[in-house]
């Protein structure tokens, strides 16, 4: 194992947070019962505001952001694992209080570790990563909802993001007719090549909401919030099903209890951080089922290190399509 490693830190002077690349040793890594040499991680959302300091994410300094990472275990005390193994690891507390992803070594719990699947490379779990993994978890909230195909479309809001374009390719796999929100008419192509039937602009769901409006779909994948979902939610049909996960408009929520009494339809809300395990591990049993590799691949570029600063402006800007892979080690 290498005594010194490559590293994004995060420091913070008074009000001023700096992210840059820098060089640490094994004695600065944190607790942990695993070490795992990262190959891959990648840029979430949540990467753009933990790097930017735009929303509170980092609650220690100096912290290695990364919400996620995959590699192969160098040394282990934990039962599950030993050095060789392939692992993967979302949340948990990652890039808030624990070094994460950008680095390339990582200490860390065994227990937050999953082990990864065969259907993918190291490279391809962090082209899922927590939005595809989050998007997963939504698809399997609707499906226990009872949205089922017969049902009616679902909508995905958001659709050229990350959690968005993961969403849309389960989601028409499945036998789904989806429809894509979007604010980019540009990505109407590549949404259809994921799979989208209907694509939609983004201001139709935007503006200020009724308590109820027509129905058009049976169930919805939103990692919007704020008027976005408040409009999904009042125009999702009969016993029909939200799944929420996100807040790319705001974390706002105008909505009323009208669709709630009057058509039946629940909200689910989707947590990924801190799920439990066993639902961690089925979502990815899912995704190796159900994701299309050739689709991930269409959806995903990939970034040098050195790059992830200004990714994690672009992502807050909206300005990244699908996925972006973070090459930490070839
Ligand atoms: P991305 O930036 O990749 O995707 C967000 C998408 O939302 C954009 O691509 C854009 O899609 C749309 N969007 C951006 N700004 C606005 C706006 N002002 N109004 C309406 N739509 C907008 O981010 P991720 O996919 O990584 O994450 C999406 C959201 O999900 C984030 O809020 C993130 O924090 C949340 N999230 C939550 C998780 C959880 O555990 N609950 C886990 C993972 C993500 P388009 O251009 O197509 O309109």
């Amino acid at each position: 194992m290498k005594n010194r490693f490559k590293a994004i830190l995060i420091t913070k002077d008074g009000t001023t947070q700096t992210a840059s690349e820098t060089e640490l040793g094994l004695d600065d890594l944190m607790e942990g019962d695993v070490t795992v040499a990262v190959s891959h991680s990648t840029v979430n959302y949540k990467d753009g505001l933990a790097i930017t300091g735009r929303s509170p994410v980092v609650r220690k300094f100096p912290m290695i952001p990364g919400i996620d990472l995959a590699g192969t275990v160098e040394t282990s005390s934990h039962a599950n694992f030993k050095p060789g193994d392939k692992v993967l690891l979302n949340g948990f507390g990652l890039s808030e209080t624990h070094f994460g992803g950008y680095s390339e070594l990582a200490r860390v719990k065994g227990d937050w570790l999953v082990p990864l699947p065969k259907a993918f490379s190291t490279s391809d779990a962090m082209a899922i990563g927590t939005a595809g993994y989050t998007s997963m978890l939504c698809v399997l909230a609707l499906e226990d909802a009872g949205v089922t195909p017969a049902k009616g479309p679902v909508v995905v809001t958001g659709a050229a993001g990350g959690v968005g374009s993961v969403a849309v390719a389960l989601l028409a796999k499945l036998g789904y007719r989806v429809i894509a929100s979007t604010g980019r008419p540009e990505e109407e192509s590549y949404l259809k090549e994921l799979g989208a039937a209907e694509i939609i602009p983004r201001s139709e769901l935007g503006g200020d909401p009724r308590p109820l409006s027509k129905e058009r779909w049976a169930g919805a994948v939103d990692s919007v919030g704020s008027k976005t979902l408040a409009n999904v939610i009042a125009a999702t049909q009969y016993g029909g099903a939200v799944a929420a996960c996100g807040l790319a408009q705001g974390l706002d929520l105008p909505t009323s209890v009208a669709p709630f009494i009057l058509r039946g339809i629940s909200l689910h809300g989707v947590e990924s951080v801190y799920m439990p395990m066993p639902r961690r591990l089925q979502a990815w049993e899912r995704l190796a089922r159900d994701l299309d590799v050739k689709k991930l691949a269409s959806m995903t570029q990939t970034i040098k290190l050195a790059d992830v600063p200004k990714a994690a402006a672009d992502i807050l800007a909206g300005q990244v399509r699908g996925r972006l892979v973070v090459e930490i080690a070839a």
